[in-house]
């Protein structure tokens, strides 16, 4: 279970805008399809390796299973970066990509879905090229469409709504509601938007959020027209969220994250990998503050988590359970192109609710029947490690 199925490397050549030709590399890592298809995201990030796509297809793995879907665990990626790139260098090396995987993805073979650097323009353009080759309407080969063929209401919101429909079930078993809570989070990119917006609509606010740059201090909470103006501020420069400061006169901290901050009651890490160290760790553990949910995939490193886990008065919960709605609207965007329908926002909203309540039970039964109390962490690993588990031993030895 710790071995991929297979994982490929292939060469991806681009002309960029001056006529000048580049090599990237891609990957793809199908990890395991024992309960599905291989199912997962792509990212394109100059720091892309084989190591990133690998640890991303396992954690991937028990996160399709926790969604109780039929979808087994892949990752891809490139180690082109997307910064600065015109619309058309994107597009060519999109087609590029698509021209060296699209021999071994299919509907019920491998559908990978958007990731860090991988949004609506970039399945746009590799859709259109697998179009282009295989000469057939195979829309499934790919999540996170566009409406007009064949996208799903919600997809690009749900990691962020899930993540929050996950916190209020936390807040639940502890006796606590979601109403008045104030979110410290890192990123601002598709997931850490959708979390400011869900929150807001619930009663919560975001008051701090980190970008790359450093971090944000609106007392008043993300909320209203302020949504809008982070996705104009991310659209013209996503390294850069001093801006916001700039416009609405907030606080700034240059160059720092916004762990430990102690005027909040949740931290949600929402930007990448290994964001939260043991440094981080121990402020927040000192801050005080109850709440620790990881949204991003592996935010925390494992000395980090574990020392997070051993703290009395918190309560962690992992990013492959927060953050499976993502890749749990993916798997209901499958069935609409399956069924040549499309749901409405209420019932893939209503679906998702349903899916991130699920998780959690489950997690949280699994943890207790072994034995370890409302271990989120554990539970999760054992709700999500079972079925797969379960489906290899059935399968036999191959
Ligand atoms: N990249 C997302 C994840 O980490 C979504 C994958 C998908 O929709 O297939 O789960």
């Amino acid at each position: 279970m710790v071995e991929p199925e297979r994982m490929f490397t292939f060469r991806v050549c681009w002309m960029d805008d001056k006529g000048e030709y580049h090599t990237n590399r891609g990957w793809r890592c199908q990890f395991n399809g024992a309960i599905g298809p291989y199912k997962g995201g792509l990212r394109f990030q100059k720091n892309v390796y084989e190591g990133i796509i690998k640890f991303l297809g396992f954690e991937q793995t028990f996160k399709n299973s926790l969604t109780g879907l039929p979808m087994g665990g892949a990752k891809g990626g490139s180690d082109f970066d997307p910064a600065g790139k015109s619309d058309a260098e994107v597009m060519r090396f999109c087609q590029s990509f698509m021209t060296a995987l699209y021999r071994y993805i299919g509907p019920d073979i491998d559908v990978p879905a958007g990731d860090m650097g991988v949004g609506g323009r970039e399945i746009g353009y590799l859709y259109g090229q697998y179009r282009r080759l295989k000469g057939v309407w195979e829309n499934g080969v790919l999540t996170g469409k566009g409406m007009s063929y064949g996208g799903s209401l919600i997809r690009p919101e749900a990691t962020g709504y899930g993540a929050v429909y996950y916190l209020q079930e936390v807040l639940k078993h502890e006796n606590d509601t979601i109403e008045g809570k104030r979110l410290a989070i890192s990123g601002y990119g598709n997931v850490g938007w959708g979390i400011m917006k869900k929150a807001a609509e619930l009663g919560a606010k975001v008051t701090y959020f980190a970008g790359p740059d450093g971090y944000i201090h609106d007392p008043d909470g993300v909320t209203g027209e302020k949504l809008d103006y982070i996705l104009e501020m991310r659209a013209k420069d996503p390294m850069h969220c001093k801006p916001y400061a700039d416009k609405y006169g907030v606080e700034f901290v240059a160059g720092e994250k916004c762990w430990g901050v102690k005027d909040v009651d949740v931290y949600m890490p929402a930007a990448t990998q290994n964001d939260v160290r043991m440094e981080s760790a121990e402020k927040i553990a000192a801050s005080g503050v109850k709440y620790y949910i990881e949204v991003a995939n592996m935010p925390t490193t494992n000395d980090a988590l574990n020392y997070l886990r051993a703290q009395k008065h918190m309560v962690v919960a992992p990013s492959k359970a927060v953050n499976a709605g993502g890749v749990g609207v993916s798997g209901l965007e499958m069935s609409q192109n399956s069924e040549r329908l499309v749901w409405t926002a209420e019932e893939v909203d209503a679906q998702l609710h349903k899916m991130m309540k699920n998780i959690h039970k489950v997690s949280a039964e699994a943890a207790e029947e072994y034995g370890l109390g409302y271990d989120l962490v554990a539970g999760a690993n054992i709700a999500g490690f079972k079925k797969v588990a379960q489906a290899m031993y059935e399968q036999g030895v191959f």
